[in-house]
């Protein structure tokens, strides 16, 4: 998946996979889960994300892969130093994520076909989509 950047350059200085964490403020990829959802046909649908995307920290996207829910929230074993606290046991999800090209190069969204980060956006999506949609 899916994730963005806050970025930090430090001029004159080579980026490489080994170094490139150790620049990228706020560990990015650490402060998110996303869950892949089937993909939503029906107004039912429609109804039950708009009632996620309600909540604060919760937004909905589809990629070429699918629909995801995508959660903001820190991981509580990220360290203030942005360090994993448990790297040595850490999910395998977090080993397989491979750092040669991710948010610190470039914003997740910049792969999203459909992004919906507020009530109001997906609702907006909704009524273009459904020709009967009151709401
Ligand atoms: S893998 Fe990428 S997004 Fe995650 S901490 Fe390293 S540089 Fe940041
Ligand atoms: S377990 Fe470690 S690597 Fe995985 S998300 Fe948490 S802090 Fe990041």
């Amino acid at each position: 998946m899916s994730r963005r950047a806050a970025r930090s350059r430090p001029r004159g200085v080579q980026i490489t996979p080994e170094n490139k964490c150790s620049f990228c403020v706020g560990s990015k990829c650490c402060n998110y889960v996303t869950q892949k959802i089937p993909g939503p046909r029906s107004k039912y649908d429609f109804e039950h994300l708009l009632w996620q995307v309600a909540h604060e920290g919760v937004e909905v996207y589809k990629d070429e892969d699918g629909w995801f829910l995508l959660f903001h929230t820190r991981c509580r074993h990220l360290r203030a130093d942005g360090r994993c606290g448990i790297y040595e046991r850490r999910p395998q999800i977090c080993r397989d994520y491979d750092n040669d090209y991710c948010e610190y190069d470039a914003p997740a969204e910049e792969g999203f076909e459909l992004h919906f980060r507020t009530y109001d956006e997906l609702n907006a999506y909704c009524r273009r989509r459904f020709r009967r949609w009151e709401r």
